[in-house]
């Protein structure tokens, strides 16, 4: 298939893009390299620096390629930052969003599959969270992403826009060509790694008092290629009609001090910690019920040992100490 990935030079695009075209698809990377990175963007890949909303290189881009598909990654997605400047978020995810899906219907594409998150569920009543459970974001990030997931629900029914919206919980590891590399980074595990080659004095762990095994947030964390595995087959699965699927390993998760001590295992370095107070927006536990997308499509993620992903990331590291080239 003939396929845009818009971020397509952000941590999981890249990925992504590495995956479709090992599928034999043609892909596009679009992307503004606002924070993303050109060096991401596999060889393959046509690479097209633009901004969503500029409506007349999209167009363009989209007819020139004869575009049969496009994955919708480019946003931003830091909880934090959205409580703090929700506009940018409404901005860039809702607003850049809504100029792609009326561009794609201007020159006919009908498919899209589309980044959402665990944040859509906000504080769940119960875990593991599935598809159908009450929608209650926390934060604006949580809460532009939903806005669009809506959206695509009424362009379906309006335009017949077949879409799929993959609620990825935390994505991590890395492949050998492609893995996280933020500035600033904010991310539990390369902040990890980073204080285990001492590029910083130490991890804040944010927040000790939270009604978990060990007081700290429980995460569900999915290695990047298997989040990008879960794209191709939504892809493919798309003129079967639209679908939402929960992406993660499930399970109990790990709690921040699990991840710090399992990274001490796989890197051998010390790791020094601060506890510090919580971060605003953060739910206390986030674990994925993926049985949907397991029976819809088959997808199994391969690794699913926190130890592997975390290896994959340290690996990747010391391979790019200083991430990408710029
Ligand atoms: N976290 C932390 N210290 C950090 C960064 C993150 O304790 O320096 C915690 C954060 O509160 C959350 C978990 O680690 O519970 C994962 O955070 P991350 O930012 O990696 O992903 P998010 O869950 O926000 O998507």
């Amino acid at each position: 298939m003939r396929v845009l990935v818009t971020g397509g030079a952000g941590y999981i695009g890249s990925v992504v893009v590495e995956k479709l075209l090992e599928g034999d698809h043609e892909v596009v990377a679009y992307d503004n390299l606002v924070k993303g990175h050109r060096a991401a963007v596999s060889s393959g890949a046509t690479f097209v620096e633009a901004d969503l909303t500029d409506k007349e290189r999209l167009a363009a881009t989209l007819r020139e390629h004869r575009i049969e598909a496009v994955i919708h990654m480019a946003a931003d997605s830091l909880v934090g930052e959205s409580v703090g400047d929700p506009a940018k978020y409404y901005r860039n995810n809702v607003v850049a969003g809504l100029a792609l899906l009326d561009t794609m219907r201007e020159c006919e594409v009908g498919r899209i599959v589309f980044s959402s998150t665990a944040a859509v569920y906000g504080e769940p009543e119960k875990q593991p969270i599935e598809e159908a459970d009450a929608l209650q974001p926390t934060n604006p990030y949580g809460e532009s992403k939903l806005a669009f997931e809506k959206a695509l629900k009424w362009y379906d029914h309006a335009y017949h826009l077949r879409y799929a919206s993959l609620r990825y919980f935390n994505a991590a590891g890395a492949t050998d060509a492609h893995g996280e590399s933020h500035d600033p980074e904010t991310h539990l595990i390369p902040l990890v790694l980073q204080a285990a080659v001492g590029q910083r004095e130490f991890v804040e762990i944010y927040g000790t008092d939270y009604p978990t095994r060990d007081g700290t947030c429980v995460r569900d964390y999915i290695h990047v290629s298997d989040l990008a595995q879960a794209h191709i087959l939504a892809l493919g699965a798309l003129d079967r009609g639209s679908r939402i699927y929960n992406l993660g390993c499930g399970g109990d998760g790990y709690t921040v001090r699990e991840v710090i001590d399992v990274a001490r295992k796989v890197t051998g370095r010390e790791i020094p910690v601060r506890e510090s107070a919580r971060r605003a927006g953060d739910p206390a536990v986030l674990v994925a019920g993926s049985a949907r997308i397991k029976r819809e499509l088959g997808w199994s993620p391969a690794r699913q040992d926190l130890g592997e992903i975390i290896g994959s990331a340290w690996t990747w590291m010391q391979k790019h100490q200083n991430g990408y080239e710029r």
